[in-house]
This record gives structure tokens, sequence and C-alpha cells, in this order.
């Protein structure tokens, strides 16, 4: 089969979920493909790692330490595949190589132009990503909105990808919204028209239109955006408003998307659902309610802790309970935790709202209350038991408090010769071996483990023994033994931690085991808060699935790349810089 390209362009606003639609066109063809998602963003940005989570939502990590739009996060949720970072293009990335290529010579003579050259090269890329990664279907999602300035160059791109592979193997899908105006009371197609006209003034056609609205798509305004599109009504799919996005490629599908694909691609296409509708239904028909509270410095913003949130939704299915997110700003004074069955501690940065999420890490701790920290919420949990329990009063991350007398968070030597800010924290997939009789053992069944990172701190080896010695559970080390990767404690229901973000790699089938481990034990934590505390059995717990298989090639830790040094020099590089 020749590979196939499915382009999604949005129009009109931004926002209407164009990542979504083009993971939920994903869903329904990854069942027989390989498909392969690319994201176009227009900014000048090489990546998102240093934008504000407030303002662009969460950094999404890959295995390979690829830092990437969020949107990732839902192509991988969807797709079940393992992302590169190469398929995330920014006009950053872009303009880097260009510039790079044409002071090697490579355009010797030439004058190097927006167009052709510059979309040329985009389009250039698309083939090579589609042929280094054996794609049978290549989905290209060209970030904003049609009209913007900074994805022209994109539009342009695609638009000479078709003369290049083949009409036939390209298909245009633009996902738009139709209005109802309050007082009006009617569906109106005029914006959507206004925004075709925009994409036919750039040479594209689009094939199938999906058009976001509240209500599904009426006959009347069917007729219309297909007259004026030279399209039939069954290529015109109304995007209807859902409280679950994973309800979207049943909403796709119940309106004959895979079909119409097949024609349109000339492909067979079987997509099955089964096991999805099933799981969502489970979600729907949950009877139980748990509240679970996230704690963290940018609540406001619900993207910034998007995976946390849709690991949470995995494991609502899993579990047919309802989990209300209860948002505590760290940064506030009074911190209450009565209604909540469990608490997770997300990652962050920097030093606001840390002594508040010490604090609510102490309470439950002391109070027996389901605990799962993540990446900084582990540090912050090391920082708490070395206070409280090993009576290290002044114990504090050196991202806080650079010369604190405790340092039982600090950054790698290696890590402190870095001046760049951009992609140089400890990124992407480690290796981790966990102990044996461990719960972190019982929840993953597996001895050597795979999760994805982002940070530039660890826990301080030289206060591993003390920590252990106190009764700290150092339940998950990197191979060569240096790095804390997951922390416990017994006789506490379930307080676990991990340096790692086990969220991202969390599936609707598959939730993240850590996660899974949490609400299990808030299920039992809400039935149970009225008794006294009962010991948790190991085996209670336990889930049996084999979930994160170590990588072969991640075998060897290969640590902090080139600039890895051996574990004596990590330490000396602490000594160095504390004794
Ligand atoms: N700020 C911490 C570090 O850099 C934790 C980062 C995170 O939570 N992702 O190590």
């Amino acid at each position: 089969m020749k590979r196939k390209y499915i382009i999604i362009t949005g129009g009109v606003l931004s926002g209407l979920g164009k990542g979504i639609a083009i993971a939920s066109i994903g869903k329904l063809l990854s069942h027989d493909y390989k498909v392969v998602p690319i994201k176009c963003d227009g900014y000048l940005n090489v990546d998102p790692g240093t934008m504000n989570p407030i303002e662009h939502g969460e950094v999404f990590v890959l295995d390979d330490g690829g830092e990437v739009d969020m949107d990732f996060g839902h192509y991988e949720r969807f797709l079940n595949v393992d992302c590169k970072v190469d398929w995330n293009l920014t006009m950053g990335k872009v303009f880097n190589e260009i510039r790079e290529k044409e002071r090697k010579g490579d355009f010797l003579g030439k004058t190097v132009q927006m167009v052709p050259h510059v979309s040329n090269f985009i389009r250039n890329r698309f083939i090579e990503i589609g042929e280094d990664s054996k794609a049978d279907i290549e989905l290209i999602e060209i970030g904003g909105t049609i009209g913007d300035m900074e994805n022209e160059l994109y539009i342009d791109a695609v638009r000479s990808l078709a003369r290049k592979v083949g009409k036939e193997n390209v298909l245009f899908v633009h996902l738009t919204y139709v209005p109802i105006p309050f007082g009006v009371d009617e569906q109106k197609s005029k914006p959507t028209q206004q925004s075709i006209t925009l994409l036919r003034k750039r040479g594209i056609e689009p094939e199938i239109i999906i058009a976001r609205c509240s209500e599904m798509l009426n006959g009347k305004i069917k007729n219309k955006i297909a007259s004026t599109s030279n399209l039939n009504n069954e290529e015109i799919i109304t995007g209807i408003d859902v409280d679950d996005v994973y309800k979207i490629p049943l909403v796709f599908e119940n309106q004959g998307l895979s079909q119409l694909l097949a024609r349109k691609l000339n492909i067979p296409i079987k997509a099955d659902l089964t096991r999805w509708n099933e799981l969502i239904k489970n979600k729907e028909e949950a009877k139980k309610e748990i509240n679970i509270a996230i704690a963290g410095k940018y609540t406001s913003l619900e993207d910034s802790y998007a995976s946390i949130i849709e690991a949470l939704h995995h494991c609502s299915a899993h579990f047919l309970v309802k989990i209300n997110v209860k948002w505590i700003d760290t940064s506030e004074e009074d911190i209450d935790l009565t209604d909540v069955s469990g608490v997770i501690v997300p990652g962050g940065f920097g030093s606001r709202g840390t002594e508040g999420k010490i604090k609510i890490i102490q309470k439950c701790r002391e109070n027996k209350i389901p605990f799962l920290g993540i990446c900084y919420g582990l540090q912050m949990a090391v920082i708490e038991f070395a206070r409280n329990v090993c009576n290290k009063s002044s114990a504090n991350t050196t991202e806080v408090d650079e010369n604190c007398e405790y340092p039982v968070i600090d950054i790698l030597p290696e890590q402190k010769k870095i001046i760049n800010k951009g992609g140089t924290m400890r990124l992407g997939a480690y290796p981790a071996i966990i102990k044996k009789d461990s719960l972190v053992y019982s929840l993953y069944g597996l001895d050597q483990i795979s999760e994805r990172h982002r940070h530039r701190y660890e826990v301080n080896p030289k206060y591993h023994d003390l920590l252990e010695e106190n009764g700290l559970i150092l339940s998950g080390l990197s191979p060569d033994g240096s790095l804390v990767e997951f922390i416990e404690l017994e006789n506490h229901p379930y307080f676990v931690a991990t340096q790692a973000h086990p969220e991202l790699k969390s599936k609707l089938e598959k939730p993240a085991p850590l996660f899974k481990g949490l609400i299990k034990a808030a299920i039992k934590y809400s039935e149970q808060s009225e008794l006294p505390y009962q010991p948790p059995i190991l085996e209670e717990l336990r889930i049996d699935e084999d979930f994160v298989r170590i990588d072969e090639s991640l075998e060897e830790d290969e640590g902090f790349g080139e600039a890895e040094n051996s574990f004596e020099e990590f330490e000396n590089g602490f000594r160095e810089s504390h004794l």
C-alpha cells in the first residue's frame, strides 16, 4: 500500500479540539494500520519545554526525551504508539535547521526563501518521517487557525505534498465551528464557509468537514455546507460537544467516518471500538464516588496537569468509580483534607507552594491518607521525611534553598555546569530496578521497569542511608544504584512516590500502575475511614499486569547521556559542593 497522508486544518477559532479530532481519526485506523501522528506548531520556540505551563499547558515528554506539545498526549493515549520528538515540528526547529543548512553551503548560490525552500523542507520532512517510521498512514495536524500568518508555510507544505505524493494519497480534513448564537437559535454556516474560502485561496480543497457544534448538525445546514464546498452531506461530520473526549471516536464512527475514510483513501478499514466502548460505559455507569486532591502550583489551569487527570480517568473506567478532583493551591494557608480519599502531589518547579506541599504530605503520612508523589512530589516527600522523621528540621532542596544545611534533594553535578535552559533536564525514559518485596513491585509485577522523566534534581546519595535507617523504603533505584526512582512507606495504606512521571504512559486500556494502586487504596480508605487503621496486605494491592516492559536497549543505564559521570564522580560532585 502506498503511504497515505491525512491532514487536518482548523478554521474559525482555536481550541476546537483538533488534537482530539485527529487522535480519534487515528483511533479508527490504528486497528489495521501503523499510524504516525505529526504536529506542526507555528511558534519560534524550538520546543514547549521552556514555555509556561499556565499559558501552554502541560509539556508532554516522550521516551526519547523529546519535550513536545500536549497533543502528543492525546495521540499516544488514543493510538497506542510511542511518538518521536521529530514528529513535533515547530517553526523554531525548522528555522534552526534551515539556517544550519545555509551555513553549510547546502543552498550555495541561491537566495533562500520562505517559499519554496522552507515549505519544501517541511514537505520533505513529512515524507522522511513516513519513510523512517514505516508509517502506513501519517496524520498531520497543522496548528492554529487557517489564516494565521505563522502557519502559512505548513499550509504551503501540505499543498505541495499532495502534488509530490499523488492527490489520491492525501486527504484534507477541515475542523470548523457551527455556532448557534443566543437569540437566533439556529445553526449558522457562515464562519465555516469563510474558512473554506481561506483554504481554497491557498490551493486546498477539504474533502471531509468536521463541524464542532453543541447539537448534531441538521439536514439544512449540512446541505448548505456541502453545496458550498462541493461535498456530499455524508462528508460533513458533526463534532458534537461531549463531556468526555474518549467518546469522540465513537461519535465519529456512529456517523460512518471509518467507511468514509476507507472510500476516500481507497483502503479497507475495520475499526474495532468494542473494548473502548466498554471502558467508557464503565466510567459512565460508576456509582461510587471518591475525591482525590491534587496539590500543586498551577491548579488554576487544569491543562498543566492534563496527563494526571487522564490517568485518573483511566482508573475511573478500570475500577468503575467516579473520581472528583479537588484542586488544592499549596501557596494558600488553609489546607483541608477532610473529604478526600487520596492525595497527589504532582511535578513542579521553584519555591512557591513548597512548604504547603510538605505540610500536606505530612498530613497524609501521619493520618494514613493514600498519597502519590510525582517527581517534585517525591522530592517534597523526602524533605518531609528528613525533617519530621529523621529530625533534620532544616532539610530542603537546593532548588528552594541553595545553601541549606541538609540538602536531601540536590542538583546533579553534571547539571550544574549547564547554563542553557532548553532540553537540558534529565528527560525521557530511564530504567529502574525495583525491590522484589516492595509495594511498587507488586503494582508493576516487574523488577525492571521504565518510566519517563523530566527533572534536574535528585535525592542526594549522601542521605540514602539516613533515610533508609529511619524507615523510608527506597523501592526503586537506577540500575547503578545511584538515583532514587521510587520510595514507599510501610505501615501506611498507600504512601508511594516516584521521581518519574508515570501519568505520561497511562492509557484507558492500561492505567498506570501507581495510579491504580492509589485509587484502589483510596476506594478502600473511603470505605474504611471510620474504622481504625489496618495495614494493607500487599497481595491485595497487587495488580497483575505486564505493564511496562523494559526496553532492551535501555538495559544499561545511559544515565545522563554523554555528560554522564560515574557514581563516584557524582558523589564527589556532591561532596565538593556540600562538604
Ligand atoms: N523541580 C524539580 C526538578 O527539577 C522537579 C521537576 C518536576 O517535578 N518535573 O528536579
